[in-house]
């Protein structure tokens, strides 16, 4: 029996208890978790408040050191995690070992970033004591650890967006504590990452309190986490109405808290009139690589394609789906999920005018959750008359919707919701005579691509995994990338005080040698 981790004590072991499921066979794992109580759930909180303050006072060379290691840490554990997190999520081999690096490797880049100390934003406004008609005081601000942190791990990323994934990360950058709610299907891998934190917490002699792993049903416990009051912000990937919910929970708060939840996206694509048919092979591969990636269940996922009609649509459909045809299909995250893609398949055939033209009868049957392509098709006039095609489908399907001039795209593009990403393919000289189309099209998502596929977020500096709502609840947000610590942090000014009280940041003699904007 395995129970929460609530700094460096474990939880009640003798609660109710649930068991992950194999999506690959639909059998019960054998290890028990025990849920977290409300008391735990209080009790991580308490510790988590009572190591804000001295988590903010840890320097960028410090938080580098713990980052990198635990990413030397979650390394050293990969072949623990290899049997574990494949028997819980079904995902192969190789994606655990890639995704052990991009978690680690985040870890380092936060580190990085700390230890260069440049993203504080320092900004300096010496005093004029002499000015007319009124003196000016001496003003210094810098970004500010927000408190700490509700994390919840995505079923899609069960290390790289989970318990040491890219939201704790951020957050202990940013000097935050950090509580993560376990997704209810790979415990077993939160649990192994969750305690090598443990030890680097201990090894670097953090406080206990920098770190919680919950286990226990989302609506209880997420929900109290987000209710109480020492949680002061939160972060979130998954489904639009999980993440909606948080955002309305932390609203309702009598002191309300930022929710960085990312949620549904389609991902649209856009083929402009003038690309060239020649290159139709080479795209509908692109397209049946980007779509079936980890059996579609990518936030990024390329889920609707606007292409033009006629001739080019009926060589375009006929390609794509003799591609998607030759993709086996394979076990989804959960069962959850793989139900959900069948009933979002379901809807979307029943909507007047789509039609499928290919479709691999998914086995999600109760036990097995595996589930393969599927390709529709209708018209822009169609999807106009009924938003519900919009809705994200979270598996390796596409609807492709056909076009028979720009105007009805621009129309059409006054009302798509806010997605992550929006990817465009033509020639360059389409980019001029289609500036209007892409100019609303900039309104809509958080990254555009020009002639390249969605899925695959590099994680770097200038990557945003964002945009607005419902992609996510806060579109000036990215969860990927160093911009990914601002979210957890606030601006503080210090007016008046003398250098040898200031943060090293801010001092006058600048010790840290970081950028700042200084008058
Ligand atoms: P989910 O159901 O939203 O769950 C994510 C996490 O939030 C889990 O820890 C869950 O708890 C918790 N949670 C969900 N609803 C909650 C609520 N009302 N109150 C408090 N906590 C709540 O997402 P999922 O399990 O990953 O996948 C379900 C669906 O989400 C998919 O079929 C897909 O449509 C969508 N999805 C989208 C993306 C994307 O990036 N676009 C990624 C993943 C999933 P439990 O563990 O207890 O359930």
């Amino acid at each position: 029996m395995e129970s929460s981790l609530i700094g460096y004590s474990r939880g009640d072991a003798s609660a109710k208890t649930f068991q992950a499921t194999n999506p690959a066979n639909g059998e019960e794992l054998p290890t028990n978790y025990a849920m977290a109580s409300e008391e735990e759930v209080m009790d991580a909180c308490r510790l988590a408040n009572q190591a804000s303050i001295p988590l903010s006072q840890i320097s960028g060379a410090e938080k580098a050191v713990f980052l990198r290691t635990l990413a030397d840490g979650i390394a050293a554990i990969v072949e623990n995690l290899v049997p574990v997190m494949t028997a819980e999520t079904g995902l192969p081999e190789p994606r655990v070992r890639a995704e052990t690096g991009r978690t680690c490797g985040q870890l380092r880049m936060f580190a990085k970033l700390v230890e260069e100390g440049h993203w504080v934003d320092a900004r300096i406004d010496r005093a004029q004591p002499n000015r007319e008609p009124l003196p000016k005081p001496d003003l210094r601000a810098m970004l500010r650890p927000i408190g700490p942190v509700a994390v919840f791990c995505a079923s899609n990323f069960p290390l790289a967006f989970s318990v040491a994934g890219g939201d704790s990360a951020s957050a202990w950058a940013a000097g935050c504590p950090v509580i993560v709610k376990a997704h209810h299907a790979h415990p077993g891998t939160a649990l192994l990452v969750g305690q090598v934190v443990v030890n680097t917490l201990k090894k670097c002699e953090w406080p206990e309190g920098a770190f919680s792993l919950m286990f226990g049903e989302g609506r209880s416990v997420g929900q109290s986490l987000v209710k109480n009051a020492q949680i002061k912000a939160v972060g979130f990937t998954g489904s639009r109405a999980g993440g909606r919910a948080l955002f309305d929970l932390a609203n309702a708060r009598e002191e309300p808290i930022p929710v960085f939840a990312e949620m549904s996206s389609i991902n649209p694509v856009f083929l402009l009139p003038g690309m060239n048919r020649e290159r139709i092979e080479e795209f509908t591969t692109g397209l049946t690589g980007s779509a079936t990636l980890g059996v579609g269940q990518f936030c990024t996922n390329p889920g609707i394609v606007f292409h033009p009609g006629g001739e080019f649509g009926d060589k375009l459909i006929s390609a794509y789906v003799e591609k998607m045809k030759s993709v086996e299909s394979c076990p989804m995250l959960h069962q959850g999920i793989c139900e959900s893609y069948k009933q979002g398949l379901s809807s979307l055939a029943s909507c007047e005018g789509v039609k499928v033209e290919y479709k691999f009868e998914s086995e999600c049957d109760g036990k097995s959750s595996y589930a393969g392509p599927c390709v529709l098709r209708t018209s822009i006039a169609d999807f106009s008359r009924d938003s519900s095609m919009m809705e994200e489908v979270f598996g390796p399907s596409t609807l492709l919707v056909s076009y028979e001039s720009v105007d009805q795209l621009l129309d059409l593009v006054q009302y798509l919701e806010g997605q992550l990403t929006v990817s465009i393919f033509g020639e360059k000289q389409d980019l001029k005579s289609q500036e209007l189309l892409i100019d609303h099209l900039e309104l809509k998502a958080g990254r555009i691509l020009f002639n390249q596929f969605p899925t695959g977020v590099e994680v770097c500096d200038a990557i945003v995994h964002g945009g607005p709502y419902p992609a996510t609840t806060d579109g000036r947000s990215t969860s990927v990338g160093t911009g990914a610590v601002l979210r957890f942090a606030r601006p503080v000014c210090y007016q008046g005080f003398p250098d040898d009280w200031l943060p090293a940041e801010l001092k006058e003699g600048n010790p840290l040698s970081i950028n700042r904007c200084e008058v």
